[in-house]
């Protein structure tokens, strides 16, 4: 499959409207050097710093928010743990006490349950049994395990040494009381919700969760559930984007598949824009399409065409439907009535998800209110030569695993097509070969972007 450009970019009378003379960034302006493209990063700059951080929140109860985004420091009551305790089944002793390279001999004077306490002080050369969870009593300090011990009626003899403190979990160790458990900007995943809940939380402040609408364009592109007719294809990328949305915990509205034509095109904009947080299309955005999906979005707002120095996924659309005079029909919720970002992405099955997790994941991660938020990559050797072209982010598919020397390496998964969406499902990354480079020889390192984060 080649890559199509934009008509505009060829042209001299070409209009990319967010680019003034004072810009420094002319290297994908056509009329400076013949169409040079935008780089990724420029490009996700340009993106986020045309959307706002989230300023709505609502309660949810703890069991509904796991992929929200908390919206306040969670600062906790109480000490977690709350007591000083054990962490093993044993014996409870005072080893500040003990005396070095002797037999040691206790005498056990009773028994302490998770949920109890020992009501006494326990002595030197004293011992109370005691279970994981339980208080540790007043008077001893560590714990010896129940499997390094011996009992004979009441004497508890073990030999070994003891390091103070051991087995025991001190008061406020994980969390103390006052301190902030999670910051505001933190997703809740798992891990956070059940630190929640052990603070004692049954509802938490989140971000609004956000809803995205998303269509499909193209006469050839037709829905599930009816015949394929000659040179048509199913609606694939509608689906993909659904569920790469779904997992980031959006709601989806879905506007199916949009047919060519300029008025119902705009009609769909703007009622999309209306109800939604954000929209995205896919197709309809390289060189060789009607132009009414251009048409469209310049009626109903402000779109910028973009080349961008990557493959595949090289056209992509980015701007705000609606503008600062509220044409887009207010909405009940949002950071700004009047704008909503769009992104029109390109057809390609294979680029709809490499733009998708390159470009659209960033944004929604800032408009869901999460903080710090960056791709995971790490770097695995790659196990054959790898081809990527000059002057562009190459992300190729690739399956990484830990070879028999223990090694993280990275293969290709073959044929590399941005319509081949096999390429997709035999990938558990994408390999990320940087503009400067043509090639990656086997043996070298490269950068790799896993799948599912
Ligand atoms: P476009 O960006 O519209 O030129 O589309 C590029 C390629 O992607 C063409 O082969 C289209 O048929 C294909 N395509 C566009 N939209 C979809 C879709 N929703 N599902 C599957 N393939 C698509
Ligand atoms: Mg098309």
């Amino acid at each position: 499959m080649t890559e199509t450009i934009f008509p505009e970019a060829n042209s001299p009378e070409a209009v990319f409207p967010e680019t003034t003379a004072s810009e420094p960034l002319s290297c994908f302006d056509p009329a400076v050097n013949g169409g040079a493209m935008l780089p990724v990063a420029e490009s996700i700059e340009r993106i986020l710093s045309q959307l706002s951080w989230p300023q709505q929140n609502e309660e949810v109860a703890l069991a509904e928010a796991v992929n929200r985004v908390l919206a306040q420091d969670q600062i906790s009551t109480i000490n977690v743990p709350q007591q000083t305790n054990s962490a093993m089944d044993g014996y409870a002793i005072c080893a500040a006490a003990l005396k070095e390279n002797e037999q040691q001999s206790f005498k056990v004077v009773g028994q302490v349950f998770a949920g109890g306490s020992y009501p006494g002080t326990v002595s030197p050369g004293e011992a109370v049994e005691i279970m994981t969870g339980a208080p540790v009593p007043a008077g001893t300090d560590s714990i010896i395990m129940r499997e390094m011990t011996e009992l004979q009626g009441d004497q508890m003899t073990f030999s070994g040494p003891v390091a103070v403190g051991q087995h025991v979990r001190q008061r406020g160790e994980d969390i103390s009381a006052g301190s902030a458990a999670l910051s505001a900007g933190c997703l809740i995943r798992p891990q956070e919700q059940g630190l929640l809940a052990s603070l004692g939380m049954q509802k938490v402040k989140v971000y609004r969760q956000l809803t995205v609408a998303v269509f499909s364009t193209g006469d050839e592109v037709v829905p599930q559930g009816q015949p394929l007719p000659e040179n048509c294809i199913y609606d694939t990328n509608r689906f993909t984007l659904m569920g790469l949305l779904q997992r980031m915990g959006c709601k989806v509205i879905d506007l199916g598949i949009i047919e060519d034509n300029q008025q119902v095109m705009e009609s769909t904009l703007s009622e999309a824009a209306g109800q939604a947080d954000m929209v995205i299309s896919s197709g309809g955005v390289s060189m060789g399409q009607a132009d009414y999906i251009k048409l469209a979005l310049q009626a109903v707002g402000e779109i910028n065409f973009w080349r961008i120095a990557m493959r595949p996924g090289r056209p992509l659309a980015f701007g705000q439907l609606g503008s600062d005079t509220g044409t887009v029909a207010g909405k009940e919720t949002g950071t700004d009535t009047s704008k909503t970002p769009f992104f029109g992405l390109p057809g390609n099955p294979v680029a709809v998800m490499v733009t998708f997790l390159q470009f659209v994941q960033p944004a929604l991660r800032k408009m869901m209110g999460q903080r710090d938020w960056q791709p995971v990559r790490m770097t695995a050797v790659a196990e054959h030569t790898l081809k990527s072209r000059l002057n562009r982010i190459d992300y190729s598919r690739g399956i990484y695993r830990i070879n028999d020397q223990g090694q993280l390496v990275v293969s290709s998964t073959g044929a590399q097509g941005s319509g081949i969406l096999t390429s997709m499902v035999q990938a558990n990354c994408l390999i990320e070969i940087g503009e400067p480079l043509a090639q990656v020889e086997a043996g070298q390192s490269v950068l790799i972007q896993p799948f599912g984060d």
